[in-house]
């Protein structure tokens, strides 16, 4: 292996999340507007070149690799690159997994099973489906629960992801917790984060998962767990209901001291940071064939990379103007 990524902090980077798309088929109200520009098609990464850049990561140490967008599933032909992909894992990779709205799972779970996904992140913030429909903007529940099932039927574990929204659906972790308990799921909660302008003030909805985890220990035995996925998420184990509870609480509990992170755009643009404008551009090195001036890039990246976000959720402006969709989620 070429030398690891380790940046000016000390962490060393092992896992990449990978925008395949900035596209979605719905509109998350904490997430995008209602009206949102994509970018031409012509400006994404083909296939080929994101498995040289993967190729050129998993070089560099990386061995975790979650496909998102947007929504990873509407990019044209991903089920071919998931396989291309998956033939590197147990070649350096040690997991390829995705993160996805469920809307196209149907069609895609057996695909994604046979490439060598073991794990998918689904989100679903709400089980109610006039509400499911009021959040997403476009979303229908009964379209992702199917696709839910399809994934479990592939053999996928599934673990769902719920933004946690004050006043919209604070109302609901409990029903969610105890239907994933049902399904086998593990559930995850996130703070909302201030990426890009929406239509709401985001501090309006914003809900501190620490005092959703005092709510829940009342009724709940929550044993903290030290089962970690890679990613940021602190764990629980909920004794009463076999379910796995992550915590991701990037206002309320800052956990970049442990991140090991960096995110790929669909155009091939590397943040060394979701809440930075830190990054660098790969695409048009790759497309010159200059793997020297690509890694001299990112190295450049990991030494720049910035210690810890600032978000301020109260503010009025957004940490940073691109949105989740955009970095990959
Ligand atoms: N379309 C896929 C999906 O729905 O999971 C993948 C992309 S989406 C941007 C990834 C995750 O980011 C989702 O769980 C979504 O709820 C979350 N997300 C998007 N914008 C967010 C924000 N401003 N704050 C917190 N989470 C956000």
């Amino acid at each position: 292996m070429a030398r690891a990524l380790i940046d000016g902090f000390g962490r060393r980077i092992t896992y990449v999340r990978l925008s395949v798309t900035d596209r979605c088929n719905f509109r998350c109200r904490y997430c995008m507007g209602e009206e949102m520009h994509f970018l031409p098609k012509a400006q994404l990464l083909s296939f080929g070149e994101i498995e040289t850049i993967v190729d050129l990561l998993i070089d560099r140490g990386v061995t975790k690799l979650r496909l998102t967008g947007g929504e990873p599933l509407v990019r044209r032909g991903i089920l071919d690159l998931v396989q291309r992909l998956g033939k590197r894992l147990g070649h350096g990779l040690e997991e390829l997994t995705l993160t996805t709205n469920g809307s196209q799972l149907v069609g895609a779970a057996q695909g994604l099973a046979a490439s060598g996904i073991r794990r998918v992140n689904v989100s679903v913030d709400s089980l109610d489906p006039a509400k499911f429909a009021q959040i997403t903007r476009r979303g229908r529940l009964g379209q992702v629960l199917g696709g839910i099932a399809a994934a479990k039927a592939a053999g996928l574990r599934v673990k769902i992801n719920m933004v946690a929204l004050r006043g919209i659906n604070e109302d609901e972790i409990v029903p969610m917790l105890r239907w994933c308990g049902a399904q086998s799921f593990d559930l995850t909660l996130i703070e909302t984060m201030p990426l890009g302008e929406v239509s709401e003030e985001r501090i309006e909805h914003y809900l501190p998962l620490d005092c959703v985890k005092c709510d829940l220990a009342q009724q709940f035995t929550l044993v903290p767990s030290l089962a970690r996925t890679g990613g940021p998420a602190r764990y629980f184990d909920v004794a009463e209901l076999g379910v796995r509870l992550g915590l991701i609480t990037p206002i309320s509990n800052n956990f970049c001291a442990g991140c090991n992170r960096i995110r790929v755009t669909a155009t091939g643009t590397v943040y060394g940071c979701l809440g930075h404008e830190q990054k660098v551009e790969l695409r048009d090195l790759l497309r010159a064939d200059d793997r020297s001036a690509a890694e001299t890039a990112l190295d450049a990246l990991i030494a720049g990379k910035p210690q810890r976000h600032r978000f301020d959720i109260a503010s009025a402006t957004p940490a940073v103007e691109r949105h989740m969709s955009v970095t990959g989620g």
